[in-house]
């Protein structure tokens, strides 16, 4: 990953040359000409009363350290930056990094790391536990991938406030009896409390978006509330009850834990997965991780989640 030069002088308005054909043009008040590349699920803000409601709620104070993930023209950057302490934002797309760098780089509470968020270590950003305050209106092609990335990071994040495509949020906060609940929101909720705060239409966009938005906001535990012996085995529970959906809990665990085990543990095995509680799939993860004897080993896990 690298920090992006503090000096450094590009021509901001003489990029891209239309590699992408689906790519739209989008100028800014200084002239920086960028067409939106759908490779890296660019769709930048332009609305500012949504810009507003996001920051207001973040609502960055002084002493903040923020975190954003891809700022892209830096429509929230801009507005993060003149409220918080210090600013660090991980972009993949060289031409946009090299405009911030050249209109924010001159501050020094502005750090710009060109790369991948997915492979970018937080931990380089700080050692101070619930510290980081990360943000972003994240590409939607890699939104999940990118949470539970910073889900190994946890112990430093203060909270998370990202734009989502709307169903994805709606998984996140999905309970149990909701047609939407089901792996992403059991295995975040496992980890953060979810607050969907409010939806953000395609219009508040360029280009525009086929699909509505929202703004989620995710708060790691201090305490975890349910805590399993082995989050892999928690992992693999929910995924098999998902898979077949449409099975009750007695079908779907059939290869993972027998009947008798089951019905052990006072749960309702005529049950379809949706109709559980995180608690519940703790009980039988655990249920699993006992029988096998492999419980011990569990709780090194837990730091590296990945989905
Ligand atoms: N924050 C800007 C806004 O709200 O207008 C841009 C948001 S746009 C939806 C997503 C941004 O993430 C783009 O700037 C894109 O280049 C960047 N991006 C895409 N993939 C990325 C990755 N793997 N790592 C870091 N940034 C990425």
């Amino acid at each position: 990953m690298n920090k992006f030069p503090r000096k450094r002088n590009v021509d901001a308005g003489s990029r891209d040359g239309g590699r992408s054909s689906s790519a739209k043009k989008g100028l800014q008040n200084d002239g920086f000409e960028h067409r939106a590349r759908k490779r890296f699920g660019q769709n930048f803000l332009h609305d500012q009363n949504v810009i507003l409601r996001i920051i207001n709620a973040i609502h960055p104070q002084p002493t903040d350290h923020m975190v954003e993930i891809g700022p892209g023209q830096g429509a929230l950057t801009r507005k993060l930056l003149a409220n918080c302490g210090k600013l660090d934002a991980v972009e993949l797309d060289r031409d946009l990094a090299a405009y911030l760098q050249q209109t924010l780089g001159e501050d020094p509470r502005f750090e710009l790391h060109l790369g991948d968020v997915l492979k970018f270590d937080f931990s380089t950003l700080s050692n101070v536990p619930r510290s980081l305050r990360v943000v972003g209106n994240l590409p939607y092609n890699i939104s999940t991938p990118c949470m539970f990335h910073l889900l190994n990071y946890s112990h430093l994040i203060q909270d998370m406030t990202f734009m989502l495509q709307l169903e994805v949020v709606q998984r996140l906060a999905a309970q149990p009896g909701d047609e939407e609940f089901g792996r992403l929101g059991l295995m975040m909720q496992y980890y953060c409390e979810v607050e969907h705060l409010f939806d953000v239409p395609p219009g508040a966009f360029t280009p525009q978006p086929k699909v509505c938005s929202a703004i989620v906001r995710l708060t790691p535990h201090r305490e975890l509330p349910v805590r399993v012996l082995d989050v892999r085995c928690l992992q693999d529970v929910v995924r098999v009850a998902f898979t077949q959906r449409r099975k009750t809990l007695k079908n779907s665990l059939r290869t993972l834990i027998s009947e008798a085990e089951l019905s052990k543990l006072s749960i309702d095995l005529g049950l379809r997965p949706e109709n559980l509680s995180l608690a519940d799939y703790a009980r039988i993860s655990d249920s699993i991780t006992r029988a096998a004897g492999t419980g011990s080993k569990a709780a090194q896990q837990e730091e590296s989640y990945v989905e």
